[in-house]
């Protein structure tokens, strides 16, 4: 079975000719390869105007809660290094602004652009701005094409309304479609209109630091997956992957799919190129199933729209969690009665990152022992994680709170046990010193009763 490489979405007004003026809005691309809105942009307009698009960090609120200095500065360095790309191409990054719709607005009507391209979002959320700037706009052609998944919708072996209800049955219908060759980066691009904005003064000073643990952009991003590919980890992925800690044991891809530095087309390219070499094996495989993984929660937020944020999610019942402060408030500190979950929170405060099976561990803790609303949990890794990716967070999220895509109904595990499996020498919980915490969940104070005189 071959996967279509391209997929196309133009508003009817007219079928591609050369336009005057363009705009090209990037969001979860953040890459001159691979980028089919891009390329295509650049051969259809005679000049170009690049922004970036920012959607919103949290759904449709933010429960009071910022994006976190670390992933802002992850943002800066991915834009910093497009802007250079751009900058060899002839071109420049002209705007940073908001996705609002009135944003968006303002946009379309300052630069009055015949066409307007972009990627494709599995995010309802940020998608809902764009067909309101299209409907207000019918004389600009709004095309958006795909760039975020391995597969193309028209390549899927089945309508998105038809989507496996489960991860398994997806991937034995997909497993054996071909990825398309990732694209080459264009090689020249038309010229810009107007001077453009220091995008850079959407950032403080202190989001504009260099020094981070993760340095963000397509060019860190293709060093990290080339060094990962040429040594060995790979080999070993599926007997590391789970690990709580260290930077090899799992490939970390994430932190520049996110962004759209790399794309997952770019990965298994890598992927395949690897295993010609060093041969192919179960942990070759395996990280190509966890990629599955991250393509079914794309098309599950393509599939089911508003609903990754809802509290029953896909579900027909609700979870019987509430709001609770001070439990929630514990959890973020990582100072609940749990050594394993404060330590992988601490991590996540202190790093902007936490391992597959800590996001488990936490989230299954917040859920069934805290009996918290999962969409508070989400939204707090929705804010501080730097690889925060709409799709994965909001769609596992669901998974573990029992109203999303898992057929067992609900994942609770057993801290105990994970930590002495995970953790067994208690190194990881030293540390982040996540045993020191408060025994008590919740406090009930004296002067805090109410008067009944
Ligand atoms: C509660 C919770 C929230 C999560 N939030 C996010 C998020 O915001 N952004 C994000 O990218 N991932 C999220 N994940 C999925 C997963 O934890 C991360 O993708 C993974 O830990 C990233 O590290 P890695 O790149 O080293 O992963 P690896 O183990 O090396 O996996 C390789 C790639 O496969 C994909 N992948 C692996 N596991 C999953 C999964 N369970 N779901 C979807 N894709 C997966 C990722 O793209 C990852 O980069 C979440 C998982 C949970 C349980």
């Amino acid at each position: 079975m071959k996967a279509s490489s391209k997929v196309e979405r133009r508003s009817p007004l007219r079928q591609s000719t050369m336009r005057k003026v363009s705009l090209i809005c990037f969001s979860n691309d953040l890459r001159i390869s691979d980028n089919l809105a891009l390329c295509t942009a650049a051969r259809e307009s005679e000049s170009l105007v690049c922004v970036f698009v920012q959607p919103p960090s949290v759904l449709h609120h933010n429960y009071g809660m910022d994006e976190s200095v670390l992933r802002r500065q992850h943002l800066y360095q991915t834009l910093d290094d497009l802007d250079l790309s751009l900058t060899s191409l002839g071109q420049r990054l002209h705007r940073v602004t908001g996705g609002t719709a009135e944003q968006l607005r303002q946009l379309v009507d300052e630069f009055k652009p015949c066409a307007v391209y972009r990627s494709e979002q599995a995010n309802a959320f940020a998608t809902d701005p764009w067909n309101a700037t299209e409907a207000e706009h019918p004389n600009v052609q709004f095309i958006t094409l795909a760039t975020n998944t391995l597969f193309s919708r028209e390549g899927l072996p089945f309508k998105l309304h038809e989507l496996p209800n489960t991860f398994s049955k997806f991937r034995r219908e997909v497993e054996d479609i071909v990825v398309p060759s990732p694209l080459a980066a264009p090689n020249k691009l038309p010229p810009t209109v107007g001077a453009g904005d220091d995008w850079r003064n959407h950032f403080t000073p202190t989001e504009r630091d260099s020094n981070t643990t993760f340095r963000g952009g397509e060019r860190a991003g293709y060093d990290h997956v080339n060094t990962y590919f040429d040594g060995v980890f790979a080999q070993t992925y599926k007997q590391t992957r789970n690990a709580l800690d260290g930077w090899t044991n799992s490939t970390k891809f994430s932190l520049w799919l996110a962004t759209g530095a790399l794309s997952a087309r770019q990965i298994v390219h890598q992927l395949r190129r690897h295993e010609a070499v060093y041969g192919s094996n179960e942990s070759t495989y395996w990280i190509y199933f966890e990629l599955l993984w991250r393509e079914y929660f794309q098309w599950y937020a393509h599939r089911h729209k508003h609903k990754i944020g809802a509290f029953n999610g896909i579900s027909p019942h609700s979870p019987k969690t509430s709001f609770y402060p001070q439990r929630f408030a514990k959890w973020c500190h990582g100072t609940t009665p749990y050594p394993i979950v404060n330590a992988c929170m601490r991590q996540l405060n202190a790093e902007g990152y936490m391992s597959n099976r800590g996001r488990q561990l936490v989230a299954s803790c917040l859920v069934h022992e805290l009996s918290v609303d999962w969409r508070y949990g989400a939204a707090y890794m929705a804010v501080k994680l730097v690889d925060y990716d709409v799709a994965s967070n909001w769609g596992n999220w669901q998974y573990l709170a029992g109203v999303g895509a898992d057929p067992r109904g609900h994942r609770r595990f057993n801290l105990q046990k994970q930590t002495q499996i995970y953790d067994p020498d208690g190194r990881f919980i030293e540390r982040w010193n996540g045993a020191d915490c408060d025994p008590q969940l919740d406090s009930n104070d004296m002067v805090d009763w109410p008067q009944f005189s």
